[in-house]
C-alpha cells in the first residue's frame, strides 16, 4: 500500500484513508522518529491495520513505532466488537503481556553502590535468563494450569510477594478470562520449564537510580524521589505466549475466508472478537498475560530476597503493566458508549488520574507508565493525562532503528564494553556477543520519545532513572 504522510502538528503525522483504509492513520511522532528508511515498512503497516474489519477512529502508532510482525511495535487499534469487530494476534505480538515492573528501594545511590558488586554477582547466577536455560519454578502441568488461571495472584498465594503487590499490577495481577482450554499441548510443554525467567536480548532485570524528578506529586504518590535506587524488570511470557500466537495466527488464517474477512497482510490473520476463534484467541491470550505476570511476580520476589540478605532493606512495587496486549473496554466513540477490543502491541497503557480501574492511592495522579530506554541512557516513567487520544495509550520503549543485525555489524564487544564502562554501568550479559544488537544507538533517543509522548498528550514524564547494574537477557 502507499503511504501518504501529512505532518499534521510539528508532533504529528496523518495518513489519509485510501482503498482500503477503513480510517486514517496517526503516527504520533515529529520527523526525525518516523521510520522512514528505504523498505522500512512500519508506516505502510500503520497503513494494513486501518483496513481491519472494525476499527474505529484511527489506526495510532506511538513515537517509538518500528517495523513488527503485521502490527507496528508501538501501534495500537481498537475495534467495535459488536459490529463484528476483529481480534488479531499479531495486533498483540508473540511475547503476549510482554511488560515492565517497577521495584523502588529505600537506598539511595550514595547507600547503594559499595552493595553493587555483591548484588551483581548473587542476581547473576541466581536469575534464569537467555535462550530457554531455567527457571525458578520447575512444575508440572496441573501447578502450570494454576499459574494461567491465577498470575501474580497464584504466585503471591503460594508465598512469592506480598498482598500489596498485587495492588499495584494492573489488574490486580491476574485476568478472570484466562482460558487455558485454549492453550495448546506445546506452548504448556513450553511454559512449564520458563515460569520465572528473563527470556533473550531485549529483556533484562536493571538497578537504577532516579536522576531526575519533573513532578514531585505522582513522584511521591508513586514512591519515587530524587536519587532513589529503582529495579526494573523487563519479560514476557516467554515460549508459551510464542507458541499461542503462532498456534492461534494459524487458526485464524485458515478460518479468515469463512469470516468473509480480507487483510492487505497475511500477517494480519484475525476473526471476529465474537466468533469461535476470536474467543479462543482472547481466552488463550488472558491465559499467558497470566503467566507472564507470575514471571515477573517471581523474578521481583527473588530480587527483593537478593537485596534484603544483602543490603538489609525490601524492594515495594511501583507498577507492574503490560506492553502487549489486547483488552476489551468500554468506551464512548462518537457520543456512543462502545464495547472495544483495543491492541497495544510496544504500547503501555496510560490510564488518567480520576479512572475507576486504578487503586485509591493512585487515583488522584494517574497510572503509573514504565518506559525501559537502553542499558546505556535513561528510562522513564510518565502518568497517564486527560486529553489521550489513542485510547489511553503510551509509548513503552525507545524503539528501535537497527535491526539486530545491522547492530552486531556495527558494534563489536569490544566497543560494548568500552562503552559500557564509560557510561559507569555494570553490565552482565548471557552472551557480550548477542548484547550488542542491544547496544544503545541501536534504539532511538528515548528522551525524545518521551518529549514527543508528552508533546502529543499521551503521557506526562514524572521521573527519570539511570542504569547501574544490568542483567541481560
Ligand atoms: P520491547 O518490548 O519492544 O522488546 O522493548 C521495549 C523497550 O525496552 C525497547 O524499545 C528499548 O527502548 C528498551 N530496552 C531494551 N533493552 C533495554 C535495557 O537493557 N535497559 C533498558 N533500560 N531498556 C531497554
Ligand atoms: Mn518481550
Ligand atoms: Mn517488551
Amino acid at each position: 500500500m502507499n503511504v501518504h504522510l501529512v505532518e499534521e502538528t510539528p508532533w504529528r503525522h496523518r495518513i489519509d484513508p485510501v482503498d482500503p483504509m477503513r480510517v486514517p492513520g496517526v503516527v504520533f511522532a515529529p520527523h526525525e522518529l518516523l521510520p522512514l528508511d528505504p523498505g522500512d515498512k512500519a508506516l505502510e503497516q500503520v497503513a494494513n491495520v486501518a483496513a481491519l474489519p472494525g476499527i474505529v477512529r484511527a489506526s495510532y502508532a506511538m513515537p517509538d513505532i518500528h517495523w513488527g510482525y503485521g502490527f507496528p511495535i508501538g501501534g495500537v487499534a481498537a475495534t467495535d466488537v459488536v459490529a463484528g469487530g476483529v481480534v488479531s494476534p499479531g495486533g498483540v505480538g508473540f511475547d503476549i503481556c510482554c511488560g515492565v515492573r517497577l521495584l523502588a528501594s529505600p537506598l539511595d545511590r550514595r547507600g547503594l553502590l559499595p552493595h553493587l558488586p555483591a548484588l551483581m554477582d548473587r542476581l547473576d547466577p541466581l536469575i534464569p535468563r537467555g535462550l530457554g536455560r531455567g527457571a525458578l519454578w520447575r512444575m508440572g502441568r496441573s501447578q502450570l494450569h494454576e499459574v494461567l488461571r491465577g498470575g501474580a495472584r497464584y504466585a503471591v498465594e503460594r508465598g512469592h510477594g506480598v498482598a500489596r503487590d498485587l495492588e499495584r499490577c494492573e489488574d490486580g495481577g491476574a485476568v478472570t478470562e484466562a482460558d487455558d482450554r485454549q492453550v495448546g499441548d506445546r506452548a504448556l510443554e513450553r511454559g512449564a520449564a520458563q515460569v520465572g525467567s528473563l527470556g533473550s536480548a531485549n529483556h533484562f532485570l536493571e538497578i537504577q537510580t532516579v536522576d531526575r524528578v519533573y513532578d514531585e506529586r505522582c513522584a511521591e504518590a508513586f514512591g519515587l524521589r530524587l536519587g532513589q535506587v529503582c529495579v526494573m524488570i523487563h519479560c514476557g511470557s516467554r515460549g508459551l505466549g510464542h507458541q499461542i500466537c503462532t498456534d492461534h495466527v494459524r487458526l485464524m488464517d485458515a478460518v479468515m475466508h469463512r469470516h468473509r474477512i480480507t487483510v492487505p497482510d497475511r500477517q494480519l490473520a484475525c476473526a471476529p472478537v465474537e466468533s469461535a476463534e476470536g474467543r479462543a484467541y482472547l481466552g488463550a491470550m488472558a491465559a499467558a498475560a497470566n503467566y507472564a505476570r507470575a514471571n515477573r511476580q517471581l523474578l521481583a520476589d527473588e530480587t527483593r530476597h537478593v537485596f534484603e540478605e544483602l543490603t538489609g532493606t525490601g524492594l515495594d512495587l511501583v507498577y507492574d503493566v503490560s506492553h502487549n496486549l489486547a483488552k476489551l473496554e468500554r468506551r464512548t466513540v462518537d457520543g456512543e458508549e462502545r464495547l472495544l477490543c483495543v491492541h497495544r502491541k510496544g504500547a503501555t497503557r496510560a490510564l488518567p488520574p480520576g479512572h475507576p480501574d486504578l487503586p485509591a492511592d493512585l487515583a488522584p495522579v494517574g497510572q503509573p507508565v514504565l518506559v525501559p530506554g537502553t542499558m546505556g541512557t535513561a528510562s522513564y516513567v510518565l502518568t497517564g493525562t486527560d486529553g489521550n487520544l489513542a485510547f489511553d495509550s503510551c509509548c513503552h520503549g525507545a524503539g528501535r532503528v537497527w535491526s539486530r543485525h545491522r547492530a552486531q555489524r556495527e558494534c563489536d564487544v569490544p566497543r560494548l564494553r568500552t562503552e559500557m564502562t564509560r557510561a559507569g554501568v555494570a553490565l552482565r550479559p548471557t552472551s557480550w556477543r548477542s548484547a550488542t544488537e542491544e547496544v544503545p544507538q541501536a534504539y532511538k533517543d528515548v528522551d525524545a520519545v518521551v518529549t514527543a509522548s508528552t508533546e502529543n498528550r499521551l503521557g506526562r514524564p514524572v521521573a527519570r532513572l539511570v542504569p547501574l547494574g544490568v542483567l541481560k537477557g
